[in-house]
C-alpha cells in the first residue's frame, strides 16, 4: 500500500488552525500537517488590538487550542517553517529549510501582509519605534507603549488605527491619529455613521486629524517626527501603522492558481486546482446572499470557512454561504456588523441615537433591500440586526423607535 500523503495546511492563524480542527471533527483520521511562519500555536487576532492588548485577557486565550490538543488530534505543528513553493502536479510543497511535502489536500490559509510606510530615512533605533499590528509579538511590542505621558501617532484610521487609538488612551497615552480621508471608516460605514465614530474618538482625548497625507518619518532626538503634506508635524515616541493589509498570494500566483483580489475560490472554498483549497483573509469567495464575489479581511470568514472545506474534503456537500460579519470594541462602543454595503451608492438609515452610541444602522439598495446592518450597543436587537439583512425595509418604521426591530 503506498503511503497515504498528508492534507497540508498553510498558515497558522484562526483559519489554519480552524482548518485542522474541523477536518478532525469531520473524522478525517489520516494524517495532518500545519505549516507556520510564526514559532507560535495558531492565534486569533481580535484580541491583539483590543483585550490583549490592553492587559484585560491573558495570553492563553489568543490561542485555538493548546499544545496538547494538537498532540491529542496527532496533528504535526510544523513552526517557524515557511512553505516556499508548491508544485500542483507533484502534490508537494517545497520549506525554505529544503523540506518536500507531499499532500493529498492542500489548504492555503496564507493570510495577509500588513502595508508599511516607507522608512529608508531612519535608522535601526527608530525604526523599532515604528511598528504595525498583526502578530502576537508585535502585539506585545505596542503593549509596552501603552502608558501615560508616552506620545503614539496612529497612521490610518481603519479598524487597527482606532481599536489602538482607544486602547491607548484608555492606558493614557497621547494619540494623535492621522487618515487620509474626511472621516475615518467613511468607506465602509458611510460619511454619517463614520463621523459618529469621529466624534466618538475626539470626545474620549484623540487628536484626530483627517485628509491628512504622511509624507514621512524622521529621527527626532530618541523620538520621531512625522511630517505631513503641507508642512505640519507631529512629534511621537511610537507610531503605529494601519493602513491596510495585502492578501498574501504569492505562492498560489507563482502556483498558477487563478488569483484576482486573492486566491480565487468557488462555492466549496475549492481553488482553480481541485485538490488546493483557500480560507481566511486569503480566499476571494462567492457570498450567495448578497449575489456577489468578496475576500473578507475579518475574522468570521477565518473562523467558519474551514468548517466548509473540511465538510468538502470528507466528502460532504458543504457549501460557503454565510453573510460577512465583523465586531469591534472602542470605549464603551460594542458593535456589530453583518453584510457588506457600498455606502458610497447605497442609502443609510438609522435608529436610535448615533451620537451617544446606540443605534442601529441598515444600508440599502436601490429596491430598498438591506445589504448590511449593524448595531451599536444594541445587544438585545443583535439577532434581529441579522436578520435584517436581505429583507426589503420600510424606512419610517424601521426609525421609529417604538416599532419592535424584528
Ligand atoms: P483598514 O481597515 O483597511 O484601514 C486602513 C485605513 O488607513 C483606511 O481608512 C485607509 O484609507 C487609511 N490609509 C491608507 N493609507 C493611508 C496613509 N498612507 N495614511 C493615512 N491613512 C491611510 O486596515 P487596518 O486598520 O490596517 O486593518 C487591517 C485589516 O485588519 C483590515 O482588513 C481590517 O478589516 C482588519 N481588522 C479588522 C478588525 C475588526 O474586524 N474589528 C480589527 C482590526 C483589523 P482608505 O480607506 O482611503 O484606503
Amino acid at each position: 500500500m503506498p503511503e497515504q500523503q498528508p492534507i497540508v495546511v498553510v498558515g497558522g492563524g484562526l483559519a489554519g488552525g480552524k482548518t485542522v480542527e474541523q477536518l478532525r471533527e469531520k473524522g478525517y483520521a489520516g494524517p495532518l500537517v500545519l505549516f507556520s511562519t510564526e514559532p507560535h500555536l495558531p492565534y486569533e487576532r481580535p484580541p491583539l488590538s483590543k483585550g490583549y492588548l490592553m492587559g484585560e485577557s491573558e495570553r492563553d486565550e489568543v490561542f485555538v487550542h493548546d499544545a496538547v490538543w494538537y498532540d491529542e488530534h496527532d496533528v504535526e505543528l510544523a513552526l517557524s517553517e515557511q512553505v516556499a513553493s508548491v508544485d500542483l502536479a507533484a502534490h508537494q510543497v517545497r520549506t525554505t529549510s529544503g523540506r518536500v511535502q507531499g499532500y493529498s489536500n492542500l489548504v492555503l490559509a496564507t493570510g495577509s501582509e500588513p502595508r508599511r510606510l516607507n522608512l529608508t530615512d531612519l535608522d535601526a533605533a527608530h525604526v523599532a519605534r515604528v511598528l504595525t499590528l498583526r502578530t502576537l509579538d508585535e502585539s506585545e511590542s505596542l503593549r509596552e507603549w501603552l502608558r501615560p505621558g508616552v506620545r503614539l501617532v496612529v497612521v490610518g484610521g481603519g479598524w487597527i488605527g482606532l481599536e489602538v487609538a482607544s486602547a491607548a488612551r484608555k492606558a493614557g497615552a497621547e494619540v494623535t491619529v492621522l487618515e487620509l480621508d474626511p472621516l475615518p471608516l467613511q468607506r465602509v460605514l458611510g460619511a454619517q455613521v463614520a463621523e459618529a465614530f469621529a466624534a466618538k474618538h475626539r470626545r474620549e482625548g484623540v487628536d484626530l486629524r483627517t485628509e491628512v497625507t504622511v509624507a514621512g518619518v524622521v529621527a527626532d532626538g530618541e523620538g520621531l517626527r512625522v511630517d505631513l503634506d503641507g508642512g505640519d508635524a507631529v512629534g511621537a515616541d511610537v507610531v503605529l501603522v494601519g493602513i491596510g493589509i495585502s492578501p498574501r498570494t504569492e505562492l498560489a500566483e507563482a502556483a498558477g492558481l487563478d488569483v484576482d483580489n486573492g486566491v480565487v475560490v468557488d462555492g466549496r472554498l475549492r481553488t482553480s486546482d481541485p485538490d488546493v483549497f483557500a480560507v481566511g483573509d486569503v480566499a476571494n469567495a462567492p457570498y450567495p446572499r448578497l449575489g456577489r464575489r468578496l475576500r473578507v479581511e475579518h475574522w468570521a470568514a477565518a473562523l467558519n470557512q474551514p468548517e466548509v472545506v473540511a465538510g468538502v474534503i470528507a466528502g460532504g456537500d458543504a457549501t460557503w454561504d454565510l453573510l460577512p460579519y465583523f465586531f469591534t470594541d472602542q470605549y464603551d462602543w460594542g458593535m456589530e456588523y453583518h453584510g457588506f454595503a457600498d455606502p458610497r451608492s447605497q442609502r443609510v438609515v438609522v435608529r436610535g441615537d448615533l451620537a451617544g452610541g446606540e443605534f442601529v444602522a441598515a444600508w440599502l439598495d436601490d429596491e430598498g433591500a438591506v445589504t448590511a446592518a449593524m448595531h451599536v450597543n444594541q445587544w438585545d436587537d443583535g439577532d434581529a440586526v441579522k436578520e435584517l439583512v436581505g429583507t426589503t425595509l420600510d424606512a419610517e418604521r424601521f426609525t421609529d423607535t417604538g416599532t419592535p426591530l424584528g
